[in-house]
């Protein structure tokens, strides 16, 4: 399996609590816990790896459980976790039910030594408000909530240039990171597929998923100033200059929020 800069296979998070990471990243005395937001093809996943690489934090993807889910004959055989696979096919969100359940039974991750950096999750505000519930309980505090900002053209542009290896989950972009040999993973040389909710049709349905359900997680976290909207023009490793640089100002001059407290509006200019 791909082993990413994490250096760790996250089997805790893929596969399920049962299963244990091939690495546990390094005890830090802050570590980071951190969400990624934005639309679809924006590119979380490719600055969560980069992220997870430099802040020694795990990359916590629900989209990654479900891909994983697809080659697990035990979760094959649950018709809740078959429902699930048929609404992603169609670019549809999973329940809140079955998405909050997977990630309560995976809490261990959330209380990793090294943090997490969690793409994907949580993707409505009943998510949101049953993980703030379960976080208090394992006594666990986040330190911000990412929102990276692409127009509605560069969205759609980038989840249809969008490649990914189906054995390893290494993911590539035609035209802004190509494979070294066209059509085939660098990693572990399987043929590159294009997702199926990468499909234009899927595209359109995610994105009205996205701006109906998930959008309004940006006022939510930013009423308990968390949220850092960060721009996702530029390349991917702009991008990732820009993310380390607001995160690296926002932890030198972090103040805690008293707990049910509204923040005022932070800024990071
Ligand atoms: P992603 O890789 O994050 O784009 O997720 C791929 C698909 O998995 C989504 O289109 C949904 O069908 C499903 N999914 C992943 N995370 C969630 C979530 N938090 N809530 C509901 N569905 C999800």
């Amino acid at each position: 399996m791909f082993v990413p800069p994490s250096g760790s296979d996250r089997a805790a998070w893929l596969k399920g609590p049962q299963f244990t990471c091939s690495a546990v990243p390094p005890k830090s005395e802050h570590p980071w816990r951190l969400i990624l937001l934005g639309p679809p093809g924006v590119g979380k996943g490719t600055q969560s790896e980069l992220l997870a690489g430099h802040l020694h934090a795990c990359h916590l993807s629900t989209g990654d459980v479900f891909r994983a889910a697809k080659h697990l004959d035990q979760c094959q055989a649950t018709p809740a976790m078959a429902a699930a696979l048929e609404a992603m096919r169609h670019g549809k969100l999973v329940s809140d039910d079955l998405v909050l359940a997977m990630v309560a039974e995976r809490s261990g991750c959330l209380q990793c030594q090294g943090g997490f950096i969690l793409d994907g999750f949580p993707r409505t505000v009943k998510q949101a408000e049953d993980f703030e519930a379960l976080l208090t309980g394992l006594r666990v505090t986040l330190d911000a909530v990412i929102s990276y900002e692409l127009s509605l053209e560069g969205t759609v542009l980038r989840s249809a240039g969008r490649l990914t290896c189906p054995r390893c989950h290494a993911v590539y972009h035609r035209a802004s990171k190509p494979p070294k040999q066209q059509g085939f993973c660098d990693v572990c040389g399987a043929e590159l597929k294009q997702r199926e909710d990468d499909r234009p049709e899927a595209v359109r349905t995610r994105l009205r998923e996205y701006s109906n359900l998930t959008e309004p997680l940006v006022a939510y976290y930013h009423q308990r100033g968390l949220l850092v909207p960060i721009s996702a023009d530029g390349t991917p490793d702009e991008i990732f200059q820009r993310t380390v640089a607001l995160l690296q100002s926002r932890r030198n001059t972090a103040r805690p929020t008293p707990r049910g407290a509204v923040a005022a509006k932070p800024s990071y200019t």
